[in-house]
């Protein structure tokens, strides 16, 4: 068991990618506190991973509000004891093509995706850096990478988030901290099934591998980033997407 007894805190984890990355540190031994803004869907994930073995809980939590981060984030590292693994997960789309985006969708996606990544990160590393030790794992995207018609917002955002995990790893390296970024290319979540099977079909066509990636193959990714075998590796992005981008 790859994170037998470490503490993990994980954003947006009721459903899709953040689920499975709960349920996949659970079976390695990780305690989950799963956090979202979905406080009915929450309580269920969390009832599904301590059915294997961990402690879990659920946790009410809007990441873009930082009254509601600080509470939380305090009373999970006092109720589990340690803070080892913080997950940013937690995102959101609201596409459109720019010259059409309103402001409001702009700041909605800005907010939750990059600025609530920036609280959560924030009130962990004050506990990190107390106890010399802590993970930092950000969930981007490849259109952080590749830009996306449609995604000013969103891919803007993911891209945010790049900058973000560099710079906390090279000012908290020195406390112990890891900081990494996941970037998923196309995944089978809720967030992808609303697209037409069209759409699926091109972005299929785009990717060498030939199929869209599942909630499993990021989640692997991230338990490599949480774990003792990645101990040397900060400020590092990770590509999941079955060679979309290289
Ligand atoms: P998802 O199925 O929509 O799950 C996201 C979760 O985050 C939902 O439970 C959602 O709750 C929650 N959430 C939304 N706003 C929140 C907030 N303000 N505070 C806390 N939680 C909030 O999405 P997913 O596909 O699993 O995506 C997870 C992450 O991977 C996101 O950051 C996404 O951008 C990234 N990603 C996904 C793909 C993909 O192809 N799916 C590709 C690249 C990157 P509600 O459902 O109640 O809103």
């Amino acid at each position: 068991m790859r994170l037998e007894g470490k503490n993990a805190f994980i954003t947006g984890a009721a459903q899709g990618i953040g689920k499975s990355i709960a349920m996949g540190m659970a079976r390695e031994g990780a305690n989950i506190a799963i956090a979202d803004v979905n406080m009915e869907s929450a309580q269920a994930a969390a009832k599904e991973v301590s059915a294997l073995g961990v402690k879990s809980t659920a946790i009410q939590l809007d990441v873009s509000n930082q009254d509601n981060v600080v509470q939380a984030l305090k009373s999970f590292a006092l109720e589990y004891g340690t803070f080892d693994i913080l997950v940013n997960n937690a995102g959101i789309t609201r596409d459109g093509i720019l010259m059409r985006m309103k402001e409001e969708d702009w700041d909605a996606v800005l907010n939750i995706n990059l600025k609530g990544s920036f609280l959560c990160s924030k009130e962990a590393i004050k506990i990190m850096g107390k106890q010399r030790y802590g993970k930092i794992i950000s969930i981007s995207s490849v259109v952080a990478f590749t830009g996306n018609a449609g995604q000013a917002n969103y891919s803007s955002s993911k891209a945010g988030l790049i900058g973000l995990t560099k710079t906390i790893a090279k000012e908290y390296a020195s406390r112990g901290i890891r900081a990494n970024a996941v970037a998923p290319g196309f995944i089978q979540t809720a967030m992808t099934d609303v697209l037409t099977d069209e759409v699926k079909d091109e972005m299929k066509k785009a990717i060498p591998l030939g199929q869209l990636g599942t909630p499993e193959d990021v989640a692997d990714a991230v338990i490599f980033l949480a774990s003792k075998e990645a101990d040397y590796i900060t400020g590092q992005v990770l590509h999941v997407n079955g060679g979309m981008y290289m």
